[in-house]
């Protein structure tokens, strides 16, 4: 799939540097959609505008958007401003008026991501149209099913494709509205590497003054672009009041955001990060070696217990193993939600090896 995608450089017009998407959370009023176009068409460096015309609303009595009449206001953002429209579609329906009313990039909803049928549906709508389509993730971590949609939308016949990271349902506490768990799109940007990944730090956050922060980390990660809701009197807003910011602050924001290259040319640039890379790799060497040393004791352990008809698994330990390597590591300043993770992997592995290699199974 990867060779197949085409870039947003391709298809929007005078785009340099990443991808900009900007504008309301819901198209409100014909008055609002407009107003906000032309405030936001002043920002030179975005390209696209976006509003939700169907809106995926938690409960029923909610402004669910207006259908196929905002589709109507939205037809005339072009012509008046230059920027493109995108418009998120939940079904083959949705993407039927879309095409009909001539908006330039579709986009599929988060909760619509997490459905095969619904993708599927409007992957189907999709054969024989030339639009380019942006996929949000599924709102539970799983870059499985993200990367199915991609797949999905891309046996289409869509080459215009994009990815959009706006963050994913966790349990715990947290002071994100949607845990950003950057290890996801990471995993995305590395298993198909062509892909553009924009982030959403609206939705991510859920309150407009992490936007900005949010929004930086992403361009240091080297993600593609951002889309982020705006609206000219955000507390007002029909939905997501809590986390859209006006126009004059995405210009501020996006004034002040630091892009990274992916690569440079600097040659003293360059040199400095092979050496660096060097060190790390000989670091990684030694510390693979200190692994494979480790399995080694796993196993004379693995064949004791054997020996004496002692079980593999043993809970005590894994909890003293947690404890007492969470304070080295707080010791060495190393973050101690990384080591238990760690930890549990070495862990897991060396039960792995005891079920399956020092105990394994034999046919007498
Ligand atoms: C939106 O972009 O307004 C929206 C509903 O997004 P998500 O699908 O990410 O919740
Ligand atoms: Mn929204």
């Amino acid at each position: 799939m990867s060779s197949s995608i085409i870039q947003p450089n391709k298809y929007i017009e005078g785009l340099k540097g990443p991808l900009f998407v900007a504008g309301p959370c819901s198209a409100e009023t014909e008055e609002q959609v407009m107003a906000t176009a032309r405030a936001i068409s002043q920002i030179k460096s975005v390209k696209v505008y976006r509003a939700g015309v169907w809106k995926p609303r938690t409960r029923p009595n909610a402004f669910e958007g207006n259908g196929e009449q905002a589709l109507k206001w939205l037809q005339q953002v072009k012509p008046a401003t230059g920027l493109l429209t995108a418009v998120e579609v939940a079904n083959a329906e949705h993407l039927e008026l879309c095409l009909k009313y001539n908006v330039d990039i579709v986009w599929i909803g988060a909760r619509t991501t997490v459905n095969p049928f619904s993708v599927q549906e409007i992957a189907d709508g999709l054969k024989g149209v030339d639009i380019p389509v942006f996929i949000k993730n599924p709102i539970n971590p799983d870059l499985k099913l993200w990367i199915g949609a991609i797949e999905r939308i891309s046996k289409a016949g869509i080459h215009k494709i994009a990815a959009i990271h706006r963050g994913f349902q966790a349990y715990e506490n947290s002071v994100y509205r949607y845990s950003p768990m950057w290890d996801i799109p990471i995993e995305l940007m590395a298993a198909i590497p062509d892909l553009p990944v924009i982030c959403d730090p609206s939705h991510i956050t859920g309150k407009r003054s992490m936007v900005a922060e949010t929004a930086q980390k992403a361009m240091n990660l080297g993600m593609h672009g951002l889309m982020i809701e705006s609206h000219l009197s955000p507390d007002d807003a029909w939905s997501d009041a809590a986390q859209q910011i006006t126009p004059q602050t995405l210009a501020e924001l996006l004034k002040n955001i630091k892009i990274r290259t992916q690569s440079t040319d600097d040659l003293a640039v360059n040199d400095e990060l092979k050496h660096l890379r060097t060190i790390i790799d000989s670091i990684d060497e030694e510390l693979l070696g200190v692994i494979a040393k480790r399995m080694k004791a796993i196993e004379k352990i693995g064949n004791y217990k054997r020996q004496h008809n002692v079980a593999i698994f043993q809970p005590d330990r894994l909890a003293e193993i947690l404890k007492t390597r969470k304070q080295f590591g707080d010791n060495l300043q190393l973050d101690s939600d990384f080591i238990e993770k760690l930890l549990l992997e070495l862990h897991s592995e060396s039960i792995r090896y005891q079920t399956e290699i020092v105990y394994k199974p034999t046919l007498e």
